[in-house]
């Protein structure tokens, strides 16, 4: 552990200094509270404009989106190393790298998710009728992002928003505002203004902030970020009766068999552990090794995760990882790694600060065990801690020992049996080999159970958020319907008839047939 001073939870006020460096960044300006509603107010204006275009022209500018991001990439790299400290190189290979390809493929999905869809209708028992379910627009969408990645998180639900013919209103974090205006600004510039309006709406600010979001008036909530905060997101979408997606925290599980490849296993257990310094909700937080080869295991990825070095400059090639984004991070990290020490937990490799700011080493911890908080509890950091346990089954019961279930992995050479154990991980995703890259891959549902959140993003499925179903009903028949009112002295051998042939019977079919002439007879006969 490092013996620095320790840094008190939040010197600075938030989104003020580069993590990695404490340089002070330009100052920002929240959005008043009181001021929320009126940014609903334009986006709403805008909205029916947008939603009137042809989908092929929103779906250009879509795709206009993703080739703009890649176009401008210097500028947004820089951008987020000033406001998280991720060195240039991690942002794009992890943020930007995918863009153009994430957005041709948003559009793809969007195009299954938002057609007509006919429902069958036999014409025996709905003589006449045709009915069609249309995906209509809820109106402005309202998108609250944590600051982990500032321009990915929102993507995964902006697009698909507007896709769909919605205005949204934006609310990065208040760690990492100027990112959030940054993409705002480029998605106008793109997708236009809407009139007098703004299509895509800009608020900035804390918890206060995002609460006047909801309060103000938007049709449905997008929320990703912690569970506390989601608690009450959720609370108050119910008050409004709006739609309402939450996608919280994580606490991946990795289960390594003895029979894996060990040099691709441990490679891949350090990037989606340590990517983004950890600060994934998706990263793994715990493996659970077979005892057979937990030794070579260790000692493996210690040896790899000691090379890694976290940034204290945006110079490329100089550094793997980032620093924690706020002080508040650090403090957690540290908090975790103090308490499995102290617990019996071995530091392998890291376990210090590093760095003028935020910054911790990439930290590898052997002999944990669940009920030590860096494997109960989400530690947002670059820190893996490895339990040693003695077979597959035992590693299934600890990893789902859990309040979170995002992603979870088996790595294994035997993929037919990593498959199987991958359908018992109670998580939204589950991988053989791999892990948390089909946050990557819009056509995949990122969901989860338990306190990981009931909030869907990515795919057809995330649609309730940004449609509602409306159906259109056309009735062409030209006779009133044999159950229609008066009844009469036919009725009730109708009736009859009917419950006959639900069950089978030729002989009330038949009959159902005569019924049904002599009820609209006099069904016709009554309205004269
Ligand atoms: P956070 O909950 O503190 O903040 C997230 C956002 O919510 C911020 O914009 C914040 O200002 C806003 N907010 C806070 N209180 C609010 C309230 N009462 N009403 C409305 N908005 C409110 O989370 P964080 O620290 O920024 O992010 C880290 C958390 O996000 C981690 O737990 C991580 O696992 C989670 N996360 C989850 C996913 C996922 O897909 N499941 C993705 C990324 C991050």
């Amino acid at each position: 552990m490092s013996d620095a001073a320790p840094l008190a939870a939040g010197p600075f006020a938030a989104g003020s200094v580069n993590p990695a460096t404490l340089a002070p960044l330009p100052a920002w300006s929240p959005t008043p509270p009181e001021a929320v509603a009126g940014v609903v107010t334009a986006a709403r204006r805008a909205q029916p404009g947008w939603a009137a275009l042809a989908p092929s022209e929103r779906e250009r500018r879509i795709i206009r989106v993703g080739q703009a991001l890649m176009e401008r990439r210097a500028e947004i790299s820089n951008l987020l190393w000033s406001e998280t400290g991720r060195p240039p190189l991690e942002s794009f290979m992890a943020d930007l790298a995918v863009c153009v390809g994430y957005c041709k493929r948003a559009v793809a999905v969007s195009r299954k998710a938002l057609a007509p869809e006919k429902v069958p209708l036999s014409s025996l028992e709905f003589p006449g009728k045709r009915a069609t379910t249309y995906a209509v627009p809820r109106g402005v969408v309202g998108v609250i992002a944590p600051w982990n990645y500032p321009v990915a998180n929102f993507m995964k639900s902006v697009l698909p928003a507007l896709l769909a013919g919605n205005a949204v209103v934006m609310k990065p974090s208040e760690h990492t505002p100027r990112s959030g205006a940054w993409l705002a600004a480029l998605l106008s510039e793109i997708c236009g203004q809407g009139g007098d309006g703004a299509l895509v709406g800009l608020v900035q600010g804390d918890g206060r902030v995002g609460a006047a979001l909801i309060a103000g008036g938007v049709d449905s909530i997008v929320f990703t970020g912690s569970v506390s905060s989601g608690r009450k997101v959720a609370l108050a979408a119910a008050e409004r009766l709006i739609p309402c997606s939450v996608e919280l925290g994580g606490k991946d599980a990795a289960i390594v068999l003895a029979d894996c490849d060990l040099d691709r296993t441990v490679l891949g257990i350090a990037q989606w552990g340590l990517h983004n310094a950890g600060q994934n909700c998706a990263a793994i937080e715990r493996v659970y090794v077979e005892d057979a080869i937990a030794d070579a295991f260790i000692e493996k990825l210690g040896r790899v995760v000691a090379r890694l070095r976290v940034a204290t400059s945006d110079k490329d090639g100089e550094s793997d990882l980032g620093p924690l984004q706020n002080a508040a991070q650090l403090a957690i990290v540290e908090r975790h790694v103090t308490d499995a020490v102290s617990a019996g937990a071995r530091v392998v490799c890291g376990g210090a600060r590093v760095g003028p700011g935020y910054g911790f080493q990439a930290t590898v911890l052997d002999r944990c065990s669940n009920d030590m908080t860096v494997v109960a509890e989400e530690t947002f950091g670059p820190v893996i801690a490895v339990i040693r346990v003695p077979d597959a089954e035992r590693a299934v019961a600890a990893a789902n020992d859990s309040r979170y279930g995002l992603n979870g992995s088996v790595w294994t050479r035997d993929l037919a049996r990593g498959e199987s154990l991958a359908h018992r991980l109670e998580v939204g995703v589950a991988y053989v080999n791999n892990h948390a890259v089909a946050g990557t891959m819009p056509e995949i549902p990122w969901t989860g159970v338990r306190e990981t959140g009931t909030g869907i993003a990515q795919s057809r499925h995330a649609y309730g958020s940004y449609v509602r179903r409306q159906t259109i009903f056309i009735d062409r028949h030209k006779d009133p319907e044999p159950y229609w009112m008066p009844s009469d002295g036919r009725s009730r051998a109708f009736a009859e008839a009917l419950a006959g042939m639900q069950l089978g019977s030729l002989k009330s079919t038949v009959a159902l047939l005569g019924h049904l002439k002599a009820r609209v007879k006099a069904l016709r006969e009554a309205a004269r």
